[in-house]
């Protein structure tokens, strides 16, 4: 019989990648009523161009998808003032960060990320058998809460390093660093030493002061960004993702990936996506106006909530959450709870339609 308490070494450490609740259950039981504000989904969904895309696809849906991706690559290529040879393609961007790490991280290599970021990070980590080097993230005093410690990182490369993660805006804390900041730090990394740079929430971003890696692309050439069409441009279930980076880097990643991993409605879903900025904006536009509208609704009852350049806010209640997510989930409101990123106190709620954070409110309000 095969020994599933030992699958190979790196998978024994291995704990999966926690959605949070049961979404199919839940939305059987609430149906419309179910206000979900645990996946920071955009809530608008995709362009009316990327619906139609979609159902012209389904026509072509017994043959297979471009391996290549070529039209998107293009299209990305020309938004980005790239060359399509530095764009890989990802089945979501969750698939590029883990084969970022299968491609470059041999056994007992170093990989570096901070305390608080994103959950994958550790994963792929993990998975590429990978010594994970969790860096002390920045005090809750700080000017960015729980953010990435960027000097404290630098002084974790050692020797035996080999990638280092990094997430601009960070999910769950919201929190990011500056172009200035993310300049000094890539120039002070060994050429030697991977920089992936997680942008999944870029186009939620309205603030000068974030960095936007792309630009520092042509600078470094052991930089890699990875973005998403599963945030801003609302097509979370289709699954696509990309990275940008030097073409000797993008070939690598493609030896490895899987040929058809970025399927034929999500290829064509992700170009109209890209053809519509307007439908994008005024998403994002909606998004932040809510989010200044929701910060400001918690903070007004007393809980302390991150400053967020992204689509959710982490909101720490100053107690243990459990029993507010228990009163939000009895009331149909799904949020995320942080107890499996070390803070019990905090939960991380998606930025919604109106009427959805109004909800949120409301039962926030009737806290026993
Ligand atoms: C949502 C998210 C992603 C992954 O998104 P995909 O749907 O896999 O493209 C990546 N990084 C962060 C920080 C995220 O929050």
């Amino acid at each position: 019989m095969i020994d599933c308490a030992r699958p190979n070494r790196a998978l024994a450490a291995l704990k999966a990648y926690d959605p949070g609740h049961d979404l199919v259950a839940l939305r059987a039981r609430f149906g419309a009523a179910l206000v979900e504000l645990g996946s920071n989904e955009n809530p608008f969904g995709p362009c009316a161009g990327a619906l139609a895309a979609i159902k012209a696809s389904l026509a072509s849906v017994h043959i297979y998808p471009d391996p290549g991706g070529r039209a998107l690559k293009r299209a990305l290529a020309a938004r980005y003032g790239l060359d399509a040879a530095q764009i890989t393609l990802g089945n979501g961007s969750h698939e590029l960060l883990m084969l970022i790490a299968q491609a470059f991280v041999d056994p007992g290599e170093q990989v570096v990320f901070s305390e608080f970021g994103f959950a994958v990070f550790a994963l792929a980590a993990q998975a590429a058998g990978g010594v994970a080097r969790v860096v002390k993230a920045l005090p809750v005093e700080s000017i960015q809460p729980r953010g990435h410690n960027l000097n404290a990182m630098l002084a974790a490369i050692d020797a035996n390093t080999r990638l280092l993660y990094l997430a601009n805006p960070n999910n769950p804390t919201g929190t990011w660093f500056s172009q200035d900041a993310l300049a000094t730090f890539l120039a002070d990394v060994p050429a030697s030493v991977l920089v992936v740079l997680d942008e999944a929430y870029f186009e939620y971003v309205d603030s000068h002061e974030v960095a936007d890696a792309q630009r520092l692309l042509d600078h470094h050439p052991n930089l890699i960004v990875t973005r998403t069409f599963s945030k801003g441009h609302g097509l979370a279930g289709l699954r696509v993702g990309y990275a940008l980076s030097h073409p000797d880097i993008a070939h690598v990643l493609e030896r490895l990936r899987e040929s058809f991993n970025v399927n034929s409605a999500a290829l064509a879903a992700a170009q109209a996506a890209l053809d519509d900025l307007e439908w994008v904006a005024a998403a994002v536009a909606d998004c932040v106006a809510q989010r200044v509208w929701l910060a400001a609704a918690i903070r007004a009852l007393g809980f302390v909530v991150t400053p967020s350049q992204t689509n959710f806010l982490l909101v720490d209640f100053g107690r243990p959450a459990a029993p507010v997510e228990a009163q939000l989930f009895a009331a149909g409101v799904i949020v995320r709870p942080m107890v499996g990123y070390g803070l019990p106190n905090c939960l991380r709620i998606s930025v919604g339609r109106a009427a959805d954070n109004q909800r949120l409110v409301d039962v926030l309000k009737d806290l026993k």
